[in-house]
């Protein structure tokens, strides 16, 4: 069998092609213009790759794209401080804190980072870390969703591959990604309606035993562990549905968290590395700074 290419990079073009029709009319009814604000601090060079992608981004759906470059020396109040002056600030409406946060600040204490994400406004959080998020999402009663795991459900709906029913096995049980992938799919109603929900999910992680058997009963697997190739392809089930969101670097090759070569050859369908996961997370990005844009606007109409 060679698997179908799922293309995240044409879902996630659609997508942002439907956010900047949706934001051109939120601007044209008077609404203001949606505006994301982003905090780097230091310099490291991958975040500020991220940032400028992120900013370029918002540019092309007609969202405005803020940065705020913090040096190296920034204290955790320096910090605290910026975060609450644009939690203040009506024209932004969302908020993000590239992480990795530098080790140091001047101060010789790190940053707490828990406490520097519980800073920013759960009403302009757009990448779901708040408590209040992640606990509305547990509920099922999602206002924010983190942008890598919507990012595959939206991507497994607009390829009709429903998951109510079917076993699906998680890889990593990150904030980010593993955790908030497993209860999305559990939910009884999702993002993209019940068809993209009510599996029965595994969520599997470091400690896991038996990981090869467990990854063959998945008819959807999700690798989200940063271990470059680590899923090969004996370790999935003939006509499975594999999505690899990890992003790993190997020499001057960007690898996924699956095997590809192999994979391909077992699977029904595939994500790529990179075209993958990865474009849709941008996509979902914007998405959420919309949602905070619209959020914000009904707040303050009440
Ligand atoms: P993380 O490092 O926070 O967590 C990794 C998880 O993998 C942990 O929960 C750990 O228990 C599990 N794990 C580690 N080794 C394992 C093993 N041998 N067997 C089973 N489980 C194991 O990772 P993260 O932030 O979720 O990121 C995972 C990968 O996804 C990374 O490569 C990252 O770069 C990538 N990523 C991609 C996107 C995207 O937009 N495509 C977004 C976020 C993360």
């Amino acid at each position: 069998m060679t698997a179908e290419r799922l293309d995240g990079k044409k879902i996630a073009a659609e997508i942002r092609e439907e956010i900047a029709s949706k934001v051109a009319s939120f601007t044209r009814e008077g609404n203001g213009t949606p505006c994301l604000a982003a905090i780097l601090v230091g310099e490291d060079p991958a975040s500020q790759v991220y940032v400028r992608n992120k900013e370029r981004a918002c540019e092309k759906s007609g969202i405005i794209g803020r940065t705020f470059r913090l040096p190296d020396s920034t204290t955790q109040d320096e910090l605290l401080t910026k975060i609450e002056e644009l939690n203040q600030d009506q024209s932004v409406h969302g908020i993000l804190v590239q992480l990795p946060l530098p080790k140091k600040g001047n101060d010789g204490k790190g940053f707490d980072e828990r406490a520097v994400l519980d800073a920013v406004c759960p009403l302009k959080d757009v990448d779901a870390f708040s408590p209040v998020n992640v606990g509305l999402l547990m509920q099922g009663r999602h206002r924010f969703l983190p942008c890598t795991p919507h990012g595959i459900v939206q991507l497994l709906h607009r390829y009709h591959l429903a998951t109510s029913g079917k076993h699906v096995v998680v890889i990593g049980r990150s904030d980010i990604v593993g955790k908030p992938m497993a209860m999305m799919l559990a939910q009884r109603e999702g993002s993209c309606g019940a068809d993209t929900a009510n599996a029965t999910v595994t969520l599997a992680h470091s400690r896991t035993t038996n990981l090869k058997e467990i990854c063959r009963q998945a008819d959807i697997l999700i690798a989200a562990v940063g271990v470059p190739e680590m899923i090969r392809g004996e370790m999935i089930r003939p006509g499975a549905v594999v999505i690899d969101v990890g992003i790993n670097r190997v020499g001057d090759r960007l690898v996924g968290d699956v095997h590809f070569d192999e994979a391909s050859e077992v699977a029904s369908a595939i994500t790529p590395v990179p075209g993958g996961v990865g474009p849709l997370t941008i996509a979902m990005l914007l998405h959420n700074t919309l949602l905070a844009a619209e959020l914000q606007n009904q707040a303050n109409a009440s």
